[in-house]
């Protein structure tokens, strides 16, 4: 792995923009589950069925009760190494943005400071009828599902299954993917649309694609000029360190 690590350092080194795209691959290492892949809370609640707008209208309690034990994964979460490293190559002056699928903040914990939430975060609430956001402090888990004052449901501001993405955050995302040079795909199966045409858009306007994750995806096969086969954990903070190094031989 280490000359490949050398080579994606010197891609960040030459680079004009550096753009990430990550996905729950990244938070995996902080203890929450990603969706796909056998782990504990997925298979006991199928996504798909749960994370469905049309399945929380239906039964907002069920979905509530799902999302408490998630939320009771996320708020116990720090960030790991491969947080930490994206916030390390911002200093570096090797990331412009990062696009996350995620909903945890972590990015924003590590300290990276210009992250797009294209799924929205479960760090609040919003009505669903009156589209306000709502703090999260006060969910009182014994009275499902917690209303606005307007009566409306509430619901984690995060995007459903069904639901529209975010306009603005999408915008920033479609903006960063076709003016980037290179771009980071880490943790995420890149199956999730609109998501997973970003690389596709970064790769038509020119950019190089890295690829990060353990698994193959349809993105290492068809579009990936370069895929590292290791945890995020472990790869990025060895590139974040490579380039540092570089950046200090040269100086
Ligand atoms: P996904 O579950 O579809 O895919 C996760 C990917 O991460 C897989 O390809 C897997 O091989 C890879 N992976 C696992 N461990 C890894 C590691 N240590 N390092 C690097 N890669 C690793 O996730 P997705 O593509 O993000 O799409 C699922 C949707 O679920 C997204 O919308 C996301 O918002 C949501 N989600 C978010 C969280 C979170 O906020 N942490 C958790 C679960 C699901
Ligand atoms: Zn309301």
């Amino acid at each position: 792995m280490g000359p490949e690590i050398d080579q994606v350092a010197e891609l960040l080194a030459e680079a004009r923009q550096v753009v990430a795209l990550t996905g729950a691959g990244i938070s995996v290492e902080s203890g929450i589950p990603a969706f796909r892949g056998a782990q504990g809370l997925w298979e006991r609640y199928d996504p798909e069925e749960y994370a469905t707008i049309e399945a929380f209208r239906a039964d907002p309690v069920k979905v509530w009760r799902m999302l408490l034990e998630l939320d009771e994964l996320v708020s116990g979460a720090r960030p790991n190494p491969a947080h930490h490293a994206f916030a390390r190559l911002e200093r570096l002056g090797a990331m412009h943005l990062v696009v996350t699928q995620n909903v945890d903040g972590l990015h924003q914990a590590a300290g990276s400071s210009r992250v797009v939430e294209l799924h929205g975060t479960a760090g609040r609430l919003r009505c669903l009828a009156c589209g306000q956001p709502r703090p999260r402090a006060g969910l009182d888990p014994h009275n499902l599902p917690p209303r606005c004052a307007c009566g409306g449901l509430l619901k984690p501001d995060v995007i459903f299954f069904g639901e529209a993405l975010p306009q603005r955050a999408f915008l920033t995302a479609m903006a960063g993917s076709q003016s980037c040079s290179v771009m980071i795909v880490a943790g995420t199966s890149a199956v999730v649309v609109p998501a997973s045409h970003l690389p596709m858009v970064a790769k038509q306007a020119g950019a190089t694609l890295v690829e990060i994750n353990p698994e193959p995806t349809v993105l290492s096969s068809q579009l990936a000029d370069i895929s590292l086969r290791a945890s995020a954990g472990q790869v990025l903070p060895a590139i974040a360190e490579a380039l540092a190094r570089r950046q200090k031989a040269a100086s």
